[in-house]
Order: C-alpha cells, then sequence, then structure tokens
C-alpha cells in the first residue's frame, strides 16, 4: 500500500469558484470554494491547511467531514460516487510566511504600506482555498478577490478582470491549469504596458517606491522574450496578458504563475543609468526563465513533482536561448560557463548527490527536490548536451508537437524523448537515461599507453565516494578525427598517438566548447602539449582547461600546488570568463592560508602579481565604449587588488569614496560594492556602520542594498558584528528573504565567525519559524558547509546537525554538508604545506623575474 496516496485518485476536479476575502487590518482570511468534479470514491480527500474549515456541502446538503493535519485532508463522506458539487467555508489567518497568501512590507516616504501576493508552489494554495493541491489535478477557476481596499489600488491575477461588484473583483475564467500556479495580488501599484506584435499585453508592476524608469528593462525584455518563445516554440502565447509583478518580499527567485508571474525585486526592477552589465545579465535570464516557463511547466505540466526537473532543466536552457537571440553582444553563454556550469560539476562530484530524476512521494520531501545546482543548473547542462545532438530545427519541430500532444495537460518526460526523437531520429532517451537517472558525472582519463591513445571514463567525486561502476554515454566532442562521437563503452583505444598527432597537428583535446557534463583528466604529456598552445585556446576553452584542473585538485587527482604556477598564463587576459576562473582558483587557494600569518601575505602578493597589471589596464571607473568584457572584467580584477593590499588600490578606492560620499548609491554600480568594502575594512568608524545601515533601510535599489549588506559584514570590529547580528531578527532592517546573504557575510568574516555561529545555533528554532517553510531554507546549511575549513568547526557542525538528520527535507543536505567539509578539511591537511610551498615560490620567483 502506498503511504502517500494521491488524492486526485478520490476526486478530479473540473471548474472552481473561488472567493477570497482578506482583511489586511485583522490579518484574515475567509472564503468559500466551489469545486465541481467527478468524486471516484465515496470518501474523498481534498487538500487543505490549516484552514478552519466551518462547513462542506455536497450538492448543497451538509456532509460529514474531518480535518487531518498530519495529511493536509479534509476527509469528506458522499456516500456515492459520480459528478458532485463540493462547497466549503472556512477562514484563515494570514501569515508572514511568504507562502500562500501573504502581505509584503514596504516604505514611500516613510509611511508604511503593504503588497498582498500569492507563492503557491509547491503546495501552498490549500493554505489559500481548499483544492487538489496536485499538478496533475488541472481544472479551470474564476476566482473573486475581495479586501480592506483602498483608493487607488491596483487588483491583479493570472486572468484580466471582468467585472466590479460590492467590491469584489471578478476575473475571467483561466484556461485549464494546476493550482500550484493561480496567483492574485493588490495593492498601491505603479505600472507600465506595451504589447507583443501578437497582441498579448505586456505589464510590468512594483510598488511606487521605485523610480518609474526602474520599470522600463524588464518590460522591454519581457516583451521581446514572448515574441521569441512564440516564434521558436511555434506555438502562440496562450493568455491575453502577460504581467510581471515585483515583490518586496520574495522567498524564492522568481515565480511563473500563469500570466502573473512575481518576481523578487532584485530580479525585475532597476535602475537603467546606473546597474552593471552583470546584474542586467542576470535579470533579463529571469525574466526569460520564466517566460519559458508559460510554455514549458504552464500550458503542459509535469505530471508529479518527480518530473520537477523537466519544468526547470527545460526553462533554465531556455533562458540563455532566449537572451542569446534577444542581446547577441552579450555572449550570455559565457554567464552559462562561470555560474551554470561550474556550479553543477561542483555538486555534483559529491557522492550521496541527488540524480535530475528523483521519485517523490513525501510532500515533505518536495521542496527538497529544488537542489538548484542539480535540477536546474545540470539539468540544463544536459539539455544543452541534448540540443547540441539535435540540432535547433530538430528540438523546435520536436517542442511543437509536444505542446500540441499535450497541451493544457500533463505530460513526462519520456513524452518529451519521445516527441524529440520523432523528430530527430535519435533514441534520445536511452543517451539521457544514464544522465537522469543515475546522480554524478565521468572523469575522462586521456593517456598514452604503450604509444596508444586510451580513454577511460570513471566516476569523479570530490571527497570519499562509493564506486559502484556507474557509466556514461558521452558526447565526446574531441578534436581528433579519430574520436567518436558517444563513448558507451569504459575504456576505448583510438590509435597510436604520434600519428594521430601529426596528422591533426594541435593538442589532442576532449569535449570542446565545453558543454557535455564531464571533466578531463590529460596525462602529462598531453597536458604539457596543450599548455603549450594554450594562447591558441578560446576563452571558453580556456575557462575549461583551468576549471577542470581545479576540480581535479578538489578531488585530490593532481595537487593544488601544481596549478599555482600555471596561472601566470592566464593573468593578463582580457576574457572576462577566463579572469573569472583565474581569481576562482586564486580564492580556492585562500582555504590554504591562516589569517594574518606569513603564508597569507604571500597568497596577497601573488594575487597582487597577477592583477597588477590589469588594475592598470582598466582602471576603477568605467569608459565610454568599452567591451563588455572590459566591464564585467573590472570588479573582478578590482576584488582580488583589494584583497592583495595593494597600497594605490586602497588609496585610489578610498578617494572615490570621499568624493562619492554624498551620493553613495551614485557610485558607479559595477565597482560599488568595492568601494563600500574597502571603506568599512581600512576606514571603518562605527559612524559609517550606521550611515550603511541607514541607507540601506531606506534604500528600494536591490543592488545598492546587496553592496550595502556585504560591505557592512565584513566589519572587523567585534562590536559592530554584535551589532549587525541584532539586526538579524529585525524585518524593519534585514527582511527574512535577505537574511541568508547577511548571515553567509558575517559568517564569511573571520572576526564574525563565531558570533554567527553561535547566533544560527542558538536561534535555530526561531530561523525555522521564520523560514522554515520556505523551500530555500536548506541552503542555510549549505552557505555553513560552504565556509567551514577546520577539524573544531567540523565537530561543531556534527554535534548541532547529526540530530536533525531525521527532519524531512533535511537529511540529505546534513549529509552532503558533512561530506563537504570533511572533504576540505582532509585536502588543507593533506596539502596545505605543498601549496603555501608553491606560492612562496611563485612569489619569489616573480621578484627574481622583476629584478
Ligand atoms: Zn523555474
Amino acid at each position: 500500500m502506498a503511504e502517500f496516496t494521491h488524492f486526485y485518485e478520490t476526486f478530479q476536479p473540473e471548474h472552481y469558484n473561488v472567493y477570497i476575502d482578506v482583511n489586511r487590518e485583522t490579518k484574515l482570511i475567509s472564503g468559500q470554494t466551489t469545486i465541481k468534479g467527478d468524486a471516484k470514491k465515496a470518501t474523498i480527500s481534498i487538500h487543505q491547511k490549516d484552514l478552519d474549515v466551518a462547513s462542506v456541502l455536497a450538492d448543497d446538503k451538509d456532509v460529514p467531514f474531518t480535518l487531518e493535519k498530519a495529511t493536509d485532508e479534509i476527509r469528506i463522506d458522499l456516500g456515492k460516487t459520480g459528478d458532485t458539487t463540493l462547497t466549503i467555508t472556512y477562514t484563515a489567518p494570514l501569515t508572514d510566511s511568504m507562502m500562500g497568501i501573504y502581505p509584503s512590507y514596504y516604505e514611500v516616504d516613510g509611511v508604511k504600506k503593504q503588497i498582498i501576493g500569492t507563492q503557491f508552489e509547491t503546495n501552498f494554495a490549500r493554505q489559500a482555498f481548499p483544492c487538489v493541491d496536485e499538478p496533475e489535478a488541472k481544472a479551470t477557476f474564476d476566482l473573486a478577490i475581495k479586501y480592506d481596499e483602498k483608493a487607488g489600488e491596483t487588483t491583479l491575477s493570472n486572468m484580466p478582470e471582468i467585472k466590479v461588484e460590492n467590491g469584489v473583483h471578478y476575473f475571467d475564467t483561466t484556461v485549464r491549469m494546476s493550482t500550484y500556479l493561480i496567483a492574485f495580488a493588490f495593492g498601491d501599484l505603479q505600472s507600465k504596458m506595451t504589447e507583443t506584435k501578437s497582441g498579448v499585453k505586456i505589464g510590468v508592476f512594483a510598488t511606487k517606491a521605485h523610480q518609474a524608469k526602474e520599470l522600463d528593462f524588464a518590460l522591454d525584455i519581457a516583451k521581446r522574450s514572448i515574441e521569441f518563445y512564440e516564434d521558436f516554440y511555434q506555438t502562440p502565447y496562450p493568455l491575453p496578458h502577460s504581467w510581471q509583478l515585483a515583490l518586496p518580499d520574495f522567498s524564492a527567485g522568481a515565480m511563473e504563475n500563469w500570466g502573473l508571474v512575481t518576481y523578487r525585486e532584485a530580479y525585475l526592477v532597476l535602475d537603467p543609468d546606473n546597474t552593471s552589465l552583470e546584474m542586467k545579465q542576470l535579470v533579463a535570464t529571469v525574466i526569460a526563465h520564466e517566460l519559458a516557463h508559460q510554455w514549458f511547466g504552464d500550458l503542459v505540466t509535469m505530471k508529479w513533482w518527480d518530473d520537477l526537473w523537466l519544468n526547470e532543466s527545460f526553462a533554465n536552457m531556455m533562458e540563455y536561448v532566449a537572451i542569446d537571440a534577444l542581446q547577441p553582444d552579450w555572449h550570455i553563454w559565457e554567464m552559462f560557463q562561470t555560474s551554470e556550469a561550474a556550479a553543477a560539476l561542483q555538486r555534483d562530484a559529491t557522492d550521496g548527490v541527488q540524480s535530475v530524476h528523483v521519485n517523490v512521494e513525501n510532500p515533505a520531501e518536495i521542496d527538497a527536490l529544488f537542489d538548484g545546482a542539480i535540477v536546474y543548473a545540470k539539468g540544463a547542462r544536459l539539455l544543452v548536451m541534448v540540443r547540441a545532438l539535435l540540432g535547433d530545427d530538430a528540438l523546435r519541430e520536436g517542442l511543437k508537437n509536444y505542446f500540441a500532444a499535450h497541451h493544457y495537460g500533463n505530460a513526462t518526460g519520456a513524452d518529451l524523448w519521445s516527441a524529440l526523437g520523432a523528430a530527430s531520429h535519435l533514441d534520445v532517451g536511452a543517451i539521457m537515461n544514464s544522465w537522469l537517472e543515475q546522480p554524478g558525472y565521468p572523469v575522462v582519463s586521456a593517456s598514452v599507453v604503450n604509444g596508444q591513445l586510451t580513454l577511460k571514463q570513471q566516476q569523479f567525486f570530490v571527497g570519499e565516494g562509493e564506486e559502484v561502476g556507474r557509466q556514461w554515454q558521452i558526447p565526446l566532442n574531441g578534436n581528433y578525427d579519430a574520436v567518436p562521437a558517444l563513448m558507451t563503452d569504459k575504456e576505448i583505444q583510438l590509435g597510436d598517438y604520434a600519428e594521430l598527432r601529426a596528422a591533426s597537428g594541435k593538442p589532442f583535446r576532449l569535449n570542446v566548447g565545453n558543454n557535455s557534463h564531464f571533466i578531463v583528466k590529460y596525462d602529462q604529456t598531453l597536458l604539457d602539449d596543450i599548455l603549450a598552445h594554450v594562447a591558441d585556446l578560446d576563452p571558453i576553452d580556456q575557462l575549461q582547461l583551468l576549471q577542470d584542473l581545479r576540480l581535479l585538485a578538489e578531488g585530490r587527482q593532481i595537487s593544488f600546488s601544481a596549478i599555482v604556477p600555471l596561472l601566470e598564463k592566464f593573468a593578463d587576459s582580457e576574457s572576462n570568463v577566463v579572469t573569472t576562473l583565474l581569481y576562482r582558483v586564486t580564492n580556492d587557494l585562500k582555504k590554504f592560508v591562516t589569517p594574518d600569518s606569513a603564508a597569507e601575505m604571500n597568497l596577497q602578493a601573488f594575487t597582487d602579481r597577477l592583477s597588477v597589471s590589469q588594475i592598470a589596464r582598466l582602471g576603477l571607473k568605467p569608459t565610454a565604449g568599452e567591451s563588455n568584457d572590459d566591464q564585467l572584467t573590472r570588479p573582478v580584477v578590482l576584488g582580488a587588488s583589494l584583497y592583495a593590499k595593494n597600497p594605490e588600490t586602497i588609496a585610489a578606492v578610498h578617494e572615490l569614496f570621499v568624493a562619492n560620499h554624498d551620493n553613495l548609491v551614485n557610485l558607479s554600480a559595477d565597482i560599488r560594492v568595492y568601494v563600500l568594502l574597502n571603506e568599512v575594512k581600512n576606514y571603518g568608524t562605527p559612524e559609517l556602520i550606521d550611515e550603511l545601515l541607514n541607507e540601506y533601510r531606506q534604500s528600494s535599489d536591490a543592488s545598492y542594498k546587496q553592496s550595502i549588506c556585504a560591505a557592512v559584514t565584513a566589519t572587523p570590529d567585534p562590536k559592530l558584528i554584535a551589532k549587525i547580528i541584532g539586526e538579524f531578527e529585525n524585518a524593519e532592517t534585514v527582511k527574512p528573504q535577505d537574511l541568508r546573504a547577511w548571515f553567509r557575510g558575517v559568517l564569511n568574516n573571520n572576526h564574525g565567525q563565531q558570533a554567527a555561529w553561535d547566533w544560527i545555533r542558538n536561534d535555530w528554532q526561531w530561523l525555522e519559524d521564520t523560514v522554515g517553510g520556505d523551500m530555500e531554507f536548506t541552503t542555510f546549511i549549505t552557505v555553513i558547509a560552504g565556509i567551514f575549513r577546520t577539524p573544531e568547526r567540523l565537530a561543531e557542525f556534527k554535534a548541532f546537525f547529526e540530530p536533525k538528520l531525521n527532519t524531512p527535507g533535511l537529511t540529505r543536505e546534513i549529509k552532503m554538508d558533512t561530506k563537504v567539509i570533511e572533504t576540505r578539511v582532509n585536502l588543507i591537511e593533506a596539502e596545505k604545506t605543498a601549496v603555501n610551498g608553491a606560492i612562496a615560490l611563485a612569489v619569489e620567483k616573480g621578484i627574481i623575474d622583476f629584478k
């Protein structure tokens, strides 16, 4: 017997009439929901959570019911099956959980205000109204919303409003859709509107705390994204409008509610005159991601949460496909390589990680499925691999057929493979199976054995891993003709290396373009050959070389001390992705040095040597007409130069602060965070921290607020650290949605680590009560595991989290994170001396070279 039954097996809804009355003053929701549907059993189950149900009528007659808290259930005795109309009357509290129906708080000109919005994914629609809250239970909905309305307020939902009667806002009947995609919102909003070529109304909505121009960027990207998808999918946008709404309190990044997409403010509104290119790219990809879902996820929906990856991996690939088409000059796939690919390779190397596809029944485990590095990043990487195999023509043809076959319905991964297979005549399912159902990925060792060029695949682990003989079908993308398209065996031989090398005239390489999900370990002969010609590689291939080497070092297959002498080869690259990877590796070296030691001074001197000519080339401020690469590289190099304690950089950045002290928000957004950081670390006073905290409370510019957060959490002053931690539980300063970034900042600060660690252990219960219902909750544990590096902290981590191992949704994260810290502690122990020796040698050699 299945422990968790799907309620859809007992009752299949066709149509809902949902009436909801929200009172912001009394924090009370009262509602009545009528559901027309087909009872499959005489006793049926309808979802509810924390609803106070007054009555249940079936076909206008009172029927007996019970509320089952543990299963979020109203169990109703119908005494019959077949067509039934249920009418359920209830009240519920309006809570600050950022789930279900919830208020967002903000201030305009000193006046406190709120917007009410909704967040129903994964299973919070049941907190707003009784329903069969499963993705398969698609139905049509008539929404009617009433609230303590004031003049000038705006009311929004998935569909257009058709009338207002006695203060009740009635919305047009929806198309057939899943409950988790229903949304509504109201409050004192401003908006900007436009229309697509095909006549879809596009709108961007935000609070009046923002300047009107902050809505422009999103409006343009949203409009062009919808137009792009209509063309790419060859399927019209299915609704009359596409609203984008920024909510001041928002747990995730954004949510693809059909026709009313909700966003964290940082991911929708931005100052077009002063926002970094990186932030603009990020916002554009988030919008394109949510709008990709309007078809893939909303029009065709996964049948059950085990295929969540299907939604997320796909949207995560499409956000790059779309933005690459809309802004070709951005080279947005480079961002994919430095963010998604890197995150997937790191997380997927830890034994115990989930596979992309996971069987899940327990609702408490569903939220734990949202492992961003796997379900979003790795999944997207796998689909990029599929796209490369298929080509865009077959991909588009397959998608068009997939949407036509399953629109307003549900589908599984197998349905997608069969549509793509039919369009491409490839057995896509067979190739993908090895990648989706197995956790982890392979390292392909390329070596010359007895003169033969030999390839061997084996699962790659960072930290201890159990070798269970997993094998993958690997698209090799080799640069020699002798390399097969797919490697299906454990080991293959390509032929006589000397002959192959002579025939091709270039060093041997695999995974050219870095689109397949594996890393390569070249033997010394092959690696030396590549390094001798490294300048011939394009930026992505240079990035890949550094990325694979750092992973091999993390996995103890090579030593970090062997990488140190290679880094200078990349120091003067004018490519943003190469520079980003260079400093990521340099950053990896920080774990080997004790704070304030001679080893740290050596690493600083080494970093200074790497960055000094780049700083001279780029300067501190953007110049008109400079390349995107230069814009993106400058902050990376500036960060390195400040870490290196370069006295000229510190002084010049301080001057920038002094010159802009009266108007810090107007400092160029690219470098603002470093100007503030430098000031706090090197010139900080209690007054400065007060001033910045004040700015933080009053500003509505999300990227400025992020800069302030990064700066103030870096203060070395213990009294100020105590003061900052004192604000963690004060939502007037630090909103719960932003708390993780504040916590991470202080924990990552040597002078603040103990205090932040004490705080989270002491106030864990508060944290759980405040953000525990959130699907991002476990990432607080991930943040800790990303920072701790000593045996003492490892022991403390275990002592605190091991007793929580049985908490549903936390088990996997605690196990993985314990392993992550353990692995780091062991790596430092084993390599510290060699790495610090290599850094010292590089510094010494540099001084000699200089002479
Ligand atoms: Zn998504």
